[in-house]
């Protein structure tokens, strides 16, 4: 598996003697605790005199790095400013941790102590702080690599944490669920990274081992299965690739959850090279990740049973290859869905709704669910309109949508809501069938346009449609992730879960 090893993070009660690095998490204009004010005894004064320059801890992330003389106990302390006490949250707390992972692989290190003594002002039980701290440096560890010849292997060695400051009974509970967030987020963005040669929907279901490890119940549906559910429109998507379309169903109940799922639908198209309505090359460039959408459903619900959460979830994932051939679906082509409802197709670029039309009605018709979800790397116009700081948010329910925004904010995954109005289904109206599968004019804002029409296969099911086009790829390093793929969507999804669960 072409994926860094994964960090491991045990608790400690004091600094162990034979402690090399110490991380001191230190906010603004608090002063030192106990084990800082420690620390600073053995190394004659040097973290106060660090310390003192109000500008240098003020910044959330910013490490200060300093090398103990000869006497100390310890080699290197670094100062891990967390910013003033007012405006620590998880999230400051993940992306201060994720560049203080950076910052250790920059200086070769691979094992540190953190240290946090009780910060006056931070509504967090120290527990919160370590663990947060420990999934932005999980977060900003992973990296995918395929290189036979590697060059500064940093992030080939095992980074090992020792968290010190809080009561392990507390943390071991925090370190599970950020591990489990991780897990999922790690995977997912693997999922996304993997290269269309080497992920596709001949194998996909091989990808879907750690599923099936962590207890969810994976199951395929073939073409045969497919063509039996009636399931036309992802039938039609896949037809132009050699490697036929699937849909994977996963389910996962956990002990004490109620009998009615929540369902997600994932997008999960491994090459979109737009069909005969071929996209241009650079537009191409990107497009094995137009999987994102499903890489965050299995990134989501290896997230929830590695927590082992008492949740009920089921997720359906669209599985093709949107590829130009003589047997590929053509423009006017009249589609009958799963739903019954006939479909007219105009630009085969637009093949993420039609695969979403079945994969939305086969959830909500099988599974009884009290909510469906989809994640999609849908449309251009999404991208446009709300360019690289949010992603979009449709749906029929206005609950459902604030608090799932709310839970974007905390971890920093922002959704803005669209409309969804009826007056975008009257630009879906074909004289030929029962509707037409985008706008006459591509330009004229197609995102509010598919979710209209991907609402018409929803049963009328409480419903969230997440637009994540341009989410999905970072093309830069960022304090919680590499340049790459980001696995947009799981911590949200995860974090609404949970919120959720806690309120009924
Ligand atoms: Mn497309
Ligand atoms: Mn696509």
């Amino acid at each position: 598996m072409p994926q860094s090893p994964v960090p491991v993070f045990e608790t400690a009660d004091e600094i162990s003697p034979e402690t090399s690095v110490v991380v001191i998490l230190q906010a603004a204009r608090t002063g030192f605790g106990p084990r800082a004010t420690a620390l600073d005894a053995d190394m004659s004064g040097i973290l106060s005199r660090a310390c003192s320059d109000e500008a240098a801890v003020g910044e959330s992330g910013t490490c200060i790095d300093l090398i103990a003389p000869l006497a100390a106990s310890v080699r290197r302390v670094i100062i891990l400013a967390l910013g003033k006490a007012e405006t620590v949250t998880e999230l400051s707390l993940a992306r201060a941790g994720g560049l203080l992972a950076a910052h250790l692989e920059a200086k070769g290190e691979c094992s540190a102590t953190l240290v946090l003594d009780p910060i006056a002002g931070v509504d967090l039980p120290g527990a919160e702080i370590l663990a947060r701290v420990a999934l932005g440096m999980r977060l900003r560890r992973y990296r995918f690599d395929m290189r036979n010849q590697r060059q500064g292997a940093g992030a080939d060695r095992t980074l090992r944490v020792r968290l010190v400051g809080a009561d392990g009974p507390d943390l071991s509970p925090a370190l599970a669920r950020i591990n489990a967030i991780a897990d999922g987020v790690e995977y997912a963005r693997t999922l996304v990274n993997l290269p269309p040669n080497h992920l596709h929907p001949d194998n996909f279901h091989d990808h879907l081992e750690p599923l099936r490890e962590a207890g969810i119940d994976v199951e395929i549906l073939d073409t045969a299965k497919l063509k039996e559910l009636g399931m036309n429109a992802i039938l039609a998507v896949g037809s132009g690739s050699a490697r036929p379309p699937r849909v994977a169903v996963l389910r996962y109940r956990g002990k004490g959850a109620p009998a009615q799922p929540l369902a997600f639908v994932g997008k999960g198209v491994c090459f979109d090279s737009g069909g005969l309505c071929i996209k241009r090359g650079e537009q191409m460039f990107d497009m094995k990740a137009d999987m994102g959408g499903a890489a965050a459903v299995v990134g989501l619900l290896i997230a929830l049973a590695r927590q082992g959460s008492p949740v009920h979830v089921v997720g359906v994932l669209g599985i093709a290859e949107n590829m130009p051939s003589g047997t590929a679906l053509k423009p006017r082509d009249i589609i009958t869905t799963a739903s019954g409802q006939t479909v007219e197709v105009f630009d085969t670029d637009a093949e993420g709704r039609l695969i979403l039309a079945d994969c939305l009605y086969y959830a909500a018709s099988r599974f009884n669910p009290s909510a469906i979800v989809d994640l999609a790397t849908l449309t251009y116009s999404v991208m446009r309109g709300l360019g690289s700081v949010f992603a979009g948010l449709f749906s029929t329910d206005d609950a459902m949508a604030s608090r799932m925004i709310a839970a974007g904010e905390k971890v920093g995954e922002r959704f803005w809501r669209l409309p969804l109005d009826q007056a975008y289904d009257e630009g879906l109206q074909s004289p030929f069938a029962d509707i037409r599968h985008h706008a006459k004019d591509m330009e004229d804002g197609d995102a509010p346009y598919a979710a209209a029409f991907l609402r018409r296969f929803t049963e009328d099911r409480p419903w969230v449609h997440l637009d994540i086009a341009g989410k999905e790829m970072a093309d830069e390093d960022r304090p919680l992730g590499r340049e790459g793929a980001t696995a947009f969507g799981v911590q949200m999804l995860e974090e609404w879960v949970q919120a959720g669960r806690s309120k009924s």
